[in-house]
């Protein structure tokens, strides 16, 4: 696979592009002017960047690209849900999901073009595994959602195709320049990271000093029928985890939220709650839960009704905040990622 030609200039950190203009000759101040047509007014042709000297767009427009992302096919009506096929500058393909709900308008984005992690309900983890995304494109995908938006997103949630913390530098950068407060400006709290629970990445992301939410997928409370769900849990088995979780709440002082979906006579009996309560109990979290709805090639069968609010019940009365989760949008054929980040979009308002 050949990468595109061109570096993106929107993954460069705001004092990486100073260095850039000072290398071409340019004074700092064109950085900053730079950086406010790059996310303030969200240019996306040089020529429109007229505060600039044409030198110095001419020779930026030769060195990078303006256009990492480019909508393919969108599906859903204006002012709802709506599924957007991203296109890279390579060929390579990932999905976004836009969430308005109210005044908010929430994005998911994807951080890899694919996932290698094969979670059993995950339609993107059965396509294999094709590339890590650039922190540039996925920025682009931020302003490509600003566009359909016609304003810049309230949240961002790394939920869609892939797993951010398999691709942590890229993600990290991406996140530092959508939030940078001169820019896109989308506050730490309102961008959240999602793992299937890859354990350096917890404790890495425990020092960087960020306030970015963190939201770790469990679905099962104990080994065996995690690993069924989810291999990753082989490598990165329960205890281990939430020994990391525990220590991240510790040093961060964040909570995290945990996603749980029931799956009928697999993970929502009784006394599986009650496994989940013993291991969550030892420190503050919230749990997510999300009854099973169908999804292609997962053979597992949505709980009952019943099964769900028992469930419920029993984490709430034993002081654990668990929340039901509905989907919206089922008419959207979406991988896991996204369906995960659809029932979650009431809760992106919330920070
Ligand atoms: S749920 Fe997430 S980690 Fe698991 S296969 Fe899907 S994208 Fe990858």
């Amino acid at each position: 696979m050949s990468f595109a030609s061109k570096p993106c200039l929107h993954g460069l950190a705001r004092e990486e592009l100073a260095a850039v203009c000072g290398e071409l000759g340019f004074q700092e101040f064109r950085a900053n002017q730079l950086w406010h047509w790059l996310y303030v007014r969200r240019a996306a042709d040089w020529d429109r960047m007229r505060t600039l000297p044409s030198a110095l767009r001419a020779q930026l427009a030769e060195r990078y690209t303006l256009q990492p992302a480019r909508a393919v096919e969108v599906c859903g009506p204006e002012g709802c849900t709506r599924k957007v096929l991203v296109g890279l500058q390579d060929g390579a393909q990932v999905e976004m999901v836009l969430l308005p709900v109210a005044d908010r308008l929430p994005v998911c984005l994807s951080s890899q073009a694919g996932c290698r992690f094969g979670c059993a309900f995950c339609a993107s983890g059965q396509a294999g595994f094709v590339r890590n995304l650039l922190a540039g494109e996925m920025v682009g995908e931020v302003l490509l959602a600003a566009e359909f938006f016609g304003r810049r997103p309230s949240h961002v949630l790394f939920m869609g195709v892939g797993e951010p913390l398999d691709n942590y530098d890229e993600v990290l950068r991406a996140v530092r320049i959508i939030n940078h407060p001169d820019g896109l400006a989308v506050g730490a709290r309102r961008i959240t990271l999602s793992t299937c629970g890859l354990i350096p990445g917890i404790r890495r992301l425990a020092g960087e000093g960020l306030q970015v939410e963190l939201s770790v997928s469990l679905h099962a409370p104990d080994d065996a029928t995690r690993a069924r769900l989810m291999p990753a849990n082989r490598k990165h088995p329960l205890a281990e985890l939430l020994e990391a979780c525990a220590d991240y709440t510790r040093q961060t002082r964040r909570i995290i939220t945990f996603e749980y979906t029931l799956i009928g006579s697999l993970n929502d009996r009784p006394e599986q709650a009650q496994q989940l309560i013993r291991l969550l109990q030892r420190f503050p979290c919230r749990v997510n839960l999300i009854p099973l709805s169908a999804v292609s090639g997962f053979a597992g069968a949505p709980p009952a009704p019943e099964a769900v609010r028992a469930f419920q019940q029993a984490l709430n009365g034993a002081g654990i905040n668990a929340t039901l989760r509905d989907s919206r949008g089922s008419d959207l054929q979406a991988a896991c990622g996204q369906l995960r980040c659809r029932r979650l979009a009431p809760d992106a308002g919330r920070a």
